[in-house]
């Protein structure tokens, strides 16, 4: 009889020739345990999806109650469903105008072709601008705002139209010109490493559209729903993009993300033609339950207010000869270490204690801390511990 770790490898398709391998039965608060109950602690939260961590009671109720009620009816945009709309109206309420029309699409790759279609469409010009070593996705469009191409050479991707520019680069602001639909870029750039804007960089990007009539795009897909400790991360700056894309967390743990933007704006993909944007399941109200429940969760929990002092409890406590650098905000922090190799070396010793972490696609040389914003002072003063342990260990 194989095993489900067999049947696994033989059935499932697989992304890298070295798969983790671990084997989830359940999870709750910060943890995942395996078949033996033995708990692992999740440092990253699945990715910047698990802002709740696992099993938060409102959201399991929320899932339960919706399946309860229906699940799909009919594709988006033409039934009334009541978990989308009471989610795009907190939505609405909630962000700076005029951020007040919501698309739900299924993804976060899935929000981004969706924005780039409506700059596109909106403004009647092709090109995009992103910026080097950004992740925006897996699909045709989103992966083609990836400059590295080792990552998209082998696909043959490039959509036409795409031009990049150097996060935090004054000089590339002026890339952008007249003939230039969009900008996006994430406000935290997750796979290089968790590399924060400078506030004159992103001020100028703003002012920069805005004189061009560029429309401006902020992937808030990795960085947004608190992490950073603001419900966005460009609420640290004050800047209000004009689509601001939304997903992982978004979804409460189901899969959910949107882009944002003003009635005005959106409209352009009602017309001309009609149905020119469609998704059969984007926005599916059991995904919109979830996610509005997690948000709710979020905020009246008070769980965003002290991400900042959770971060500096793990930047006072992660002190070692082997750190060379931690950057990032709030729970997003990236650790660097001497080299790569040093990477691998910790996140495997991690593993073997039960700690799941990561490295990044473009900073191998540095590993991730991102915990579900439910971590308290003491779990974070225990990883710490461990943490240190696992740098001792590996020399
Ligand atoms: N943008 C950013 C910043 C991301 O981190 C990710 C996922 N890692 C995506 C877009 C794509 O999201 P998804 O995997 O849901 O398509």
């Amino acid at each position: 009889m194989p095993t489900t770790r067999q049947l696994f490898l033989n059935h499932i398709a697989q992304t890298s020739p070295g798969p983790l391998m671990f084997e989830p039965v359940r999870g709750a608060g910060i943890y995942l345990y395996d078949s033996e109950e033995n708990p692992y602690t999740d440092l990253i939260s699945g990715i910047g999806v698990s802002a709740l961590g696992y099993s938060h009671p409102k959201v399991v109720k929320a899932i339960q109650e919706q399946a309860e009620r229906y699940l799909h009816t009919m594709v988006y945009g033409e039934h009334v469903q009541l978990p989308q709309v009471a989610y795009a109206t907190k939505l609405a309420k909630h962000l700076p105008e005029p951020l007040d029309s919501v698309y739900f699409t299924n993804s976060g790759t899935e929000a981004v072709e969706g924005a780039m279609k409506l700059a596109r469409k909106y403004t009647g010009r092709y090109e995009i601008i992103a910026c080097r070593n950004a992740y925006h996705g897996s699909t045709y469009g989103a992966m083609s705002l990836m400059s590295d191409s080792t990552y998209n050479a082998p696909f043959r991707l490039r959509v036409p139209g795409i031009r990049f520019m150097s996060f935090n680069s004054m000089d590339d602001v002026l890339k952008i010109t007249r003939k230039t639909a969009a900008v996006i870029l994430e406000t935290i750039q997750g796979e290089a490493g968790y590399i924060v804007p400078d506030p004159e960089f992103l001020h100028a990007l703003r002012l920069r559209c805005a004189a061009t009539g560029t429309l401006f795009v902020l992937d808030e897909i990795q960085c947004g729903m608190g992490r950073t400790g603001k419900f966005l991360a460009c609420d640290h700056y004050g800047i209000v993009p004009d689509i601001l894309l939304l997903a992982k967390a978004f979804g409460g743990g189901l899969p959910l993300g949107a882009f944002i933007a003003s009635k005005e704006l959106m409209g352009a993909l009602s017309e001309n033609p009609t149905l020119g944007h469609i998704t059969t399941f984007g926005g599916n109200p059991l995904c919109c339950a979830a996610g509005l429940a997690a948000y709710e969760a979020l905020l009246e929990e008070g769980h965003i207010e002290k991400v900042s002092g959770k971060e500096r409890l793990f930047r006072s406590l992660l002190k070692h000869e082997s750190i060379k650098m931690i950057s990032g905000k709030g729970l997003m922090l990236s650790v660097e270490l001497q080299d790569a190799d040093a990477v691998l070396r910790f996140v495997n010793k991690c593993f073997e204690i039960s700690l799941l972490t990561d490295w990044f696609l473009f900073k191998a040389d540095a590993f991730r801390i991102a915990p579900p914003l439910i971590i308290s002072e003491n779990e974070i003063e225990q990883i710490c511990n461990q943490l240190i342990e696992v740098l001792d260990a590996i020399g």
